[in-house]
């Protein structure tokens, strides 16, 4: 067999990002304590401030003796992520961030509350590889991928966020994490899985966020998928298929000439036999490219043996795109066509469009003033 790789193209670096505690594992974080001359129970201490506690805020750190508190902070969890812009929307329900990393590269976050969850979706890799032409990240191509320390610092960003009552209806938790932001986190593997552990493991290793409310949303990198199963975390996976048919799917997710339709929903189906999780289809309606009955029909049929869920999601036009939403009429139709084969589907809201919803939109608009 021809091992392919997880790694697709990644742009040599300049400059590496600082080292974080995020970074490593909990045994390698004592190691590395005890390297940089501290001794290794401190990276248990500040494994608490930073993930229990979720402070930024060394001069709290009463268990460390004053004097080293500000060094060490620096030293195992240097900033890594700085905020550039905010822009909020739903009565600041909905918020989107604009990071700027260590080396200028700026990244994106949205967080938002619903009745019963505060979600954030988070960035992977700055830019994305995959040019999926409907994507306003795959427009730009990759620049390079996020350490787990840079996707971490968002997530535990939003979590300080929801706990300091920065969104309305005060103080909250932070309950579900969803990697759809920029990248595709399957092509950036070992960062993606040490952030899955540092979101599923218990504090004071992690967040201790239950890992069903993780969902990891990928293209369909078959040898990813694959490897994630055996990883034991058990998140939710998504698959963005957004056509049954190989013809349409080889030119909406170019990938897909080397993982086609049948291989990625196979993967997935393994993923559901190991881990227990249903799966989710996402398939953005794009009138008339994809929204057709006969190819919602074709959908229905390939999956109603399987235990997944369908997401359609209203496409959000890029900027200069020929491609629009689908008519109302369409989208009911292309729905009702799925439910007749029993295919649990649900159409996304579009929280956030005003703000440049998801999809590399802020961070190109913010590019496109430099
Ligand atoms: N690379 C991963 C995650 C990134 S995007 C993936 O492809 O799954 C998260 C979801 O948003 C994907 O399903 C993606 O196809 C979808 N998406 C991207 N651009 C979009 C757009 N303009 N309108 C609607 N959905 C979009």
């Amino acid at each position: 067999m021809i091992e392919i790789p997880l790694v697709f193209d990644e742009p040599p670096q300049k400059k590496k990002a600082p080292k974080h505690l995020a970074d490593l594992s909990p045994a390698e974080r004592k190691a590395w304590a005890a390297q940089l001359g501290f001794q290794p129970f401190r990276a248990s201490q500040v494994a608490t401030h930073y993930f229990s506690h979720l402070s930024n805020k060394p001069e709290q750190w009463s268990d460390i003796p004053a004097d080293q508190r500000e060094t060490i902070a620096a030293a195992l969890t240097p900033q890594l992520i700085e905020l550039v812009t905010t822009r909020t929307t739903d009565g600041g329900m909905t918020r989107k961030d604009l990071w700027k990393l260590h080396d200028g590269v700026l990244v994106e976050s949205v967080l938002m509350r619903y009745t019963d969850r505060v979600t954030v979706c988070i960035s992977s890799q700055a830019g994305c590889g995959m040019n999926c032409p409907f994507c306003a990240t795959g427009q730009a191509g990759l620049t390079r991928n996020l350490t787990a320390g840079e996707i971490t610092e968002q997530i535990v960003a939003a979590a300080r966020a929801c706990q300091d009552g920065e969104l309305p209806g005060g103080p909250t938790r932070l309950s579900n994490i969803v990697f759809m932001g920029m990248g595709e986190p399957l092509a950036n593997y070992s960062a993606v899985v040490r952030t899955l552990h540092n979101i599923v493991d218990p504090n004071p290793d992690g967040l201790g966020i239950s890992a069903r409310s993780v969902t990891v949303s990928t293209v369909g990198l078959v040898n990813g998928i694959e490897k994630l199963m055996d990883e034991g975390i058990n998140c939710t996976l998504a698959v963005s298929l957004h056509t049954p048919d190989d013809e349409l799917r080889d030119t909406l997710v170019p990938i897909n000439n080397r993982f086609n339709v049948r291989e990625v929903l196979a993967a997935a189906d393994a993923y559901e036999k190991k881990t227990g999780r249903r799966y989710s289809i996402e398939y953005a309606l794009i009138r008339d490219i994809n929204d057709q009955s006969w190819r919602s029909d074709l959908l229905g049929r390939l999956l109603k043996s399987r235990n997944a869920h369908v997401n359609l999601i209203p496409l959000n036009p890029t900027p200069g795109s020929k491609w629009t939403a689908s008519r109302r009429e369409d989208e009911a139709e292309f729905v009702r066509i799925l439910e007749s084969y029993g295919v649990p589907v649900t159409v996304r809201d579009t929280r956030g469009r005003e703000i440049d919803g998801a999809c590399g939109q802020l961070a190109a608009a913010e590019k496109g003033k430099e």
